[in-house]
Formats: C-alpha cells, sequence, structure tokens
C-alpha cells in the first residue's frame, strides 16, 4: 500500500490537505489530529466526524461488510501458553490489516478473534465489492501458513473462515458513554452469520456479491444456508 502524506478521507470530501505523515504532520498533531488505526492513510479526524455527520444525518451507505475469523481459536486458546495466543492474534490481525488498506477499507474492529472491515466508507469505491472479494482471497493468502510460521504444530487445526455481504448500512457511533464508531443493520448482522456459516480457508458471500463477481469464480459451490437469527434460507457460495 503506498503511503500518503494527507489524509484521503479529508481530501476526497473536503478537499482539505489534513497532513498525516512527514514534517508537517506535527502541526495537526498538535490539534490532536493523528493518523487512524483503521487505516493508515486515513485521520482521526475524519474518523469522529465523518460518524458525528452520518449518525445526524441517517442516511444509508451503499457499503460491503466483512468478516474474518480464527477457527479453532477457542480450543487452541486453552492449549496454547498465553504469549503463544498473543503471537497468533497480533499475526493474524497484521495480515488481516495488510490486505483490507491495501484495498482501501477499514479494518473497523478487532473483536477477539475476529475482524470486521467496511468498504467504501469513508473513502467511496465504485468497485468496493470487488474490493472486498479481493481483500479476502489476499487475507487467505496471507494467513495459509499462519500456523507453521508461529510454531505451531500439526496437532493444531487453525484457519480462517470469511463471509461478505453488500449493501445498505448506517453508520455512525453508537454508545453513549463508551462511543464506537461503525456500521449497523441487518447487512452487517448477515455478514457475521455468514462468517459462521464459512468453513477452514473458505470465503462464503452472498448472492449479491456473488453476482458482481461470477466471472472470476466458475466453481463456486452454491449453498443454502439456514443462519441463526435470520429467518429465511440465505443463499451463499463459496468462493473456489
Ligand atoms: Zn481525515
Amino acid at each position: 500500500m503506498k503511503e500518503s502524506q494527507i489524509c484521503l478521507g479529508c481530501w476526497e470530501h473536503m478537499h482539505m490537505p489534513t497532513v498525516i505523515r512527514g514534517p508537517f504532520s506535527f502541526l495537526f498533531k498538535s490539534f490532536g489530529i493523528k493518523r487512524s488505526q483503521m487505516h493508515p492513510n486515513l485521520c482521526t479526524y475524519c474518523e469522529s466526524n465523518f460518524a458525528k455527520i452520518m449518525k445526524h444525518k441517517q442516511i444509508p451507505v451503499s457499503t460491503t461488510i466483512l468478516f474474518a475469523d480464527i477457527r479453532g481459536y477457542t480450543d487452541l486458546s486453552q492449549q496454547i501458553e498465553g504469549a503463544k495466543v498473543n503471537e497468533l492474534l497480533n499475526s493474524f490481525y497484521d495480515r488481516c490489516s495488510a490486505a483490507i488498506w491495501e484495498e482501501d477499507g477499514i479494518v473497523n474492529k478487532f473483536i477477539g478473534d475476529a475482524v470486521l472491515a467496511i468498504f467504501n466508507f469513508p473513502l467511496i469505491r465504485k468497485d468496493h465489492v470487488q474490493n472486498a472479494v479481493s481483500a479476502a482471497v489476499q487475507l487467505q493468502k496471507n494467513c495459509q501458513h499462519l500456523k507453521e510460521e508461529i510454531g505451531l504444530s500439526d496437532i493444531h487445526t487453525l484457519g480462517v473462515g470469511i463471509g461478505i455481504h453488500t449493501g445498505e448500512c448506517y453508520m455512525g457511533e453508537v454508545g453513549t458513554t463508551y462511543k464506537d464508531f461503525t456500521a449497523i443493520g441487518p447487512v452487517v448482522n448477515l455478514t457475521s452469520r455468514l462468517q459462521g456459516a464459512a468453513g477452514v480457508g473458505e470465503i462464503m458471500v452472498t448472492e449479491e456479491v456473488f453476482n458482481e463477481v461470477k466471472e472470476q469464480f466458475p466453481d463456486a459451490q452454491k449453498k443454502t444456508l439456514t443462519l441463526k437469527g435470520i429467518n429465511n434460507p440465505v443463499t451463499g457460495y463459496v468462493l473456489t
């Protein structure tokens, strides 16, 4: 990923050159504006202000949501020592972030052994569905040898499952005492459930996502899924 001197979010939305790297970044730092942890080419001003504006207006944003998690993590974390668990999570987070940032998505949250990424906000990309799928393919590649690389033996099962869905979400801050900027709505819930249905090494997507990328995945497997908390069966595709 190419590191930008100015915040791409501020530039794309407001044509404001917020300096986040290099000699002049100290000026912005003195006002409390620094690089965002969600994406190295965004700033903390974007994070908080976009969230406030979006919450106020309650405008749905077309986004693609990606959830990924480590399969076998709960069992594994009970079998290996704490330091090793930390090493595993750190390696996983780094690999996820690299793949997501490369495609202009933001790493919105790490929740234990899972990651939530958002595409098309605040960096607006017309191919955000494609971007999310490319990030997922790269993420699986990055994590393929994770187990060997952190020195775990063959007796341990370890792999990553990914779910992707696209649609309209509300972006904003939730919570009053602890404010948390995130995407809200049925699209997020469905993506989370879909991810739960993906096996080790799999990328499970909805029909809406599949329709945008089907030429690249002629061997995708169609599945009818019954997902917890979702009333009707959902058509999912495993991208292979
Ligand atoms: Zn910014």
